[in-house]
Parts: structure tokens; C-alpha cells; sequence
């Protein structure tokens, strides 16, 4: 054993499995909660079991919710007619950070990727096929633009294409090798606007 304490060191062991923290970071967090972070410790303990119990994802479009549907799927004031995609809850955030867009989302969870062992049934594709109902006029395909978000985009415009639905792809403002998430707004912004249709 590492520690003096079995707890401790499990607690060491469980940070250091988190993204970003090395074991020396791990160490520093948890022996600041041991000694002068004790109601830290407390409130952490506390949402984290809330995370746990209390936060979940939407039904339909798979944003983080606490209320199911979610306060974008459940809003009326936004265009019902939109359904942008995008791989992951932080893009989501990216694209209302620019406050530009008032339709709706979907995320995908990921992107395809094969040699990651992420295909089709991984992802979110099928529900948002589920979607289309003649009130939808136009998905804008939202993914990163990586070889993957791309890959994810042209599947998606093929399983779409032929259901009645304008399909949308954002404009190459955002650098190729870039995620939606590291743009700056005003880029997002342009990207979502200068989006082109898929055919
Ligand atoms: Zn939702």
C-alpha cells in the first residue's frame, strides 16, 4: 500500500482514472480534501450523488436534463422546424453560446468511428431517423470537422436523403481538425449561417 490509508488510497486511485488528473494531481486533491477541504469533500460528495440520481438524458434529443423532455425539446418559442446535430453536449453549448441558433438538437454521442469500434447502433442515428415528421424542414448536420465528424455527416445525409427533409451541412468556416467546442463564436456563428445543402 501507497498511502497510510486504504480509503485515501482509493480515493487517489479513483481521481487519477478521471480525464486530465494525473496520480501527483490525484494525490494533491485528495489529501486537500482530507485536511483543509473537508466541507469541499462534503459538498462534492453531495453533487456528485445528485449527478448520479438526479441527472439524466433527454428522450429525444439526449441533451443532459434534469426534467425529461428537456428545456430545448420542451420550449415553444423555439423553431420545431430545425434539428441540429451535433456529436456531444459541449457542441451543443458551443452553438447556444453564439446565441444564433432557436431550433432544436440532437446529439449523436460520438462519431463514427471503425476503428474505434463505434458504428452505427453506438450512436444516437436511429432515434434521430425517428424524428422526422413532416414539421421537420431541415436537419443541419453539426458534427466536428474531423475525419470522423465528416464520415458521420455524409452517413447521415444518405440515411436522410429521401425522407422529405432539407439536410444541411456547416460551412467550412470551422477549420478541418478543429471541434465546434474550440471555435470562437463569431466562426460558429458564420459556419451555422454559410451552411450548405447535401444532396
Ligand atoms: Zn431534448
Amino acid at each position: 500500500m501507497k498511502y497510510p490509508s486504504e480509503i485515501l488510497e482509493r480515493l487517489v486511485s479513483n481521481l487519477s482514472d478521471l480525464p486530465g488528473i494525473g496520480e501527483k494531481s490525484a494525490q494533491r486533491i485528495a489529501l486537500f480534501l482530507f485536511r483543509d477541504g473537508r466541507q469541499q469533500g462534503e459538498q462534492l460528495a453531495k453533487v456528485l450523488q445528485e449527478l448520479q440520481d438526479k441527472v439524466g438524458q433527454c428522450s429525444i434529443c439526449f441533451n443532459i436534463t434534469e426534467v425529461d423532455p428537456c428545456q430545448y425539446c420542451s420550449d415553444p418559442k423555439r423553431d420545431q422546424n430545425l434539428i441540429c446535430v451535433v456529436e456531444d453536449t459541449k457542441d451543443l453549448l458551443a452553438i447556444e453560446r453564439t446565441g444564433g441558433y432557436h431550433g432544436l438538437y440532437h446529439i449523436l454521442g460520438g462519431a463514427l468511428s471503425p476503428l474505434d469500434g463505434i458504428g452505427e447502433e453506438e450512436l444516437h442515428i436511429k432515434e434521430l431517423i425517428g424524428r422526422i415528421n413532416p414539421d421537420v424542414k431541415e436537419v443541419i448536420l453539426a458534427t466536428n470537422p474531423t475525419m470522423e465528424g465528416e464520415m458521420t455527416a455524409s452517413f447521415l445525409a444518405q440515411k436522410l436523403s429521401g425522407k422529405g427533409v432539407k439536410v444541411t451541412r456547416i460551412a467550412r468556416g470551422v477549420p478541418f481538425g478543429g471541434t465546434l467546442e474550440f471555435n470562437d463564436m463569431v466562426t460558429l456563428s458564420k459556419s451555422l449561417e454559410g451552411r450548405t445543402s447535401v444532396e
